[in-house]
């Protein structure tokens, strides 16, 4: 029989590279665990009408990339593509919003899915790590946002990325700047899908990569151009506090990102050493989501970035992370009566907060000692017969090789007392 392999576009994450991911997700979330937002999680699906209506009908990933499911029951579920839709249902659901408090700060950590076509950096299983700040229209929130992800990206080392940003104006601009756009495109030498998208989201007709389109875009009315003036000064509002603290970014016209929801400030995170699929992470202000998903009007930003590209990231920059090693103490028994006593010896240790392991299985000095060498740890304790007899275990340094007698009730002590 052969063995079974992942589902195609997706990958196993196992030691020792997990612990990058591990440290990636811990470092993108800890800026934000610091200035006042509060962890959420909702489940892994949803109804499909919420993703049918928050992210947009005519979107890619509401069209094609959906993994939608009949329940037993009848319902129609989908496995979430993106946080937002799911963190604001869950935040109106929950009333968090009444509780007096806005904006609603929140952040999240998981697992999402699409059906793309595989490639390198695009999986149809990733994580994200996630932000949202919601019922409050204040450019210091949107400038907060992106800082707190720029902290981020610095705090694991990370140089080579740039800021994308842009406005895509609001309920006021945005329609005649929609028309404008429609009348233009409509003009073009484009294909049967490409004009569908004219009629339902022009915008991201900007957004494609194909050369000959892009050519044909030369001249397309700039929605810079048609922007209110509250979307301008809101806008030079972000760009100056961003400026302020030291945040370089790009002015970049054409960033109009694959959903539906976005309004006024929208910005992506690109790495150039990750070839095609560049944006490590993104996000923007969605202002009029919450009305259409059911809620009151409640003016949000919010991003995400992605774990899986941002550790793809730091490979191609070539960042190694600082990881401490796993286990500090590695136990090798000699014999039956020093397995009992050294597992008694690493229990106490790791109650003392130490982390330890032991060899197991019984295995000869050589082996046991070969994989004490592998587990990265700064000691060993080494006990046999003879020892035991005499109340004592070898503790062994591992960085500079020395080798001492430590009495058995002192061991936990001592190696508590050198490890700090
Ligand atoms: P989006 O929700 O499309 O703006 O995506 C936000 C971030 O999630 C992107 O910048 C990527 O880092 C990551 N991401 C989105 N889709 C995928 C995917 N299929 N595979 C890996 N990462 C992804």
């Amino acid at each position: 029989m052969s063995t079974f392999q992942a589902p195609k576009g997706t990958y196993d994450l196992t030691p020792p590279r997990s612990a990058t991911f591990l440290a990636v997700r811990e470092a993108i979330s800890a800026p934000l665990r610091d200035s006042g937002y509060g962890y959420i999680e909702t489940p892994g699906f949803e109804n499909v009408e919420l993703f049918a209506r928050g992210v947009g009908e005519s979107t890619d990933i509401v069209t094609k990339e959906m993994y939608t499911l009949t329940t037993k029951g009848g319902d129609q579920l989908a496995l979430r593509p993106e946080g937002t839709a799911s963190v604001l249902r869950a935040a109106l659901e929950g009333n968090l919003h009444k509780a007096g408090n806005l904006p609603v700060k929140l952040w999240y950590s998981g697992s999402y899915y699409r059906y793309e076509r595989p490639q390198a950096g695009r999986y149809r299983h990733f994580s994200q790590v996630g932000a949202e700040a919601i019922g409050t229209e204040d450019p210091v929130l949107d400038a907060e946002l992106i800082i707190l992800a720029d902290q981020a990206y610095r705090s694991l080392g990370l140089r080579q990325f740039r800021i994308l940003l842009n406005s895509l104006g609001d309920k006021e601009c945005r329609p005649a700047y929609r028309e404008a756009l429609q009348t233009f495109l409509r003009d073009l030498d484009l294909d049967e899908e490409t004009r569908r998208r004219i009629e339902i989201n022009p915008l991201r007709v900007l957004d494609d990569k194909r050369a000959d389109v892009q050519k044909q875009l030369t001249g397309a009315p700039k929605l810079r151009d048609h922007l209110c003036d509250a979307c301008k000064t809101y806008h030079e509002e972000v760009r100056a506090l961003l400026t302020a603290a030291g945040v370089a970014f790009e002015d970049d016209e054409k960033l109009v990102r694959g959903l539906d929801y976005y309004t006024r400030t929208t910005f992506e995170f690109v790495h150039h050493g990750l070839g095609s699929q560049s944006a490590v992470g993104g996000g923007g202000r969605y202002d009029g989501l919450s009305e259409m998903i059911g809620g009151p009007a409640l003016p949000s930003v919010g991003w995400a970035l992605g774990v899986d590209r941002t550790v793809l990231a730091l490979e191609a920059e070539g960042v190694e992370l600082d990881l401490p090693a796993p286990t500090s103490v590695y136990a090798v028994p000699l014999g039956e009566e020093a397995r009992r006593v050294l597992f008694g010896v690493v229990t106490e240790l790791r109650r003392a907060g130490v982390a330890a392991d032991f060899a197991f299985g019984g295995r000869g000095l050589k082996g046991a000692m070969k994989s004490a060498n592998r587990s990265g740890a700064r000691y060993t304790l080494v006990a046999g017969e003879r020892d035991l007899a005499e109340g004592v275990v070898q503790l062994k340094d591992m960085e500079s090789g020395e080798q001492s007698a430590v009495p058995l009730a002192e061991a936990v002590a001592e190696l508590t007392k050198r490890l700090g």
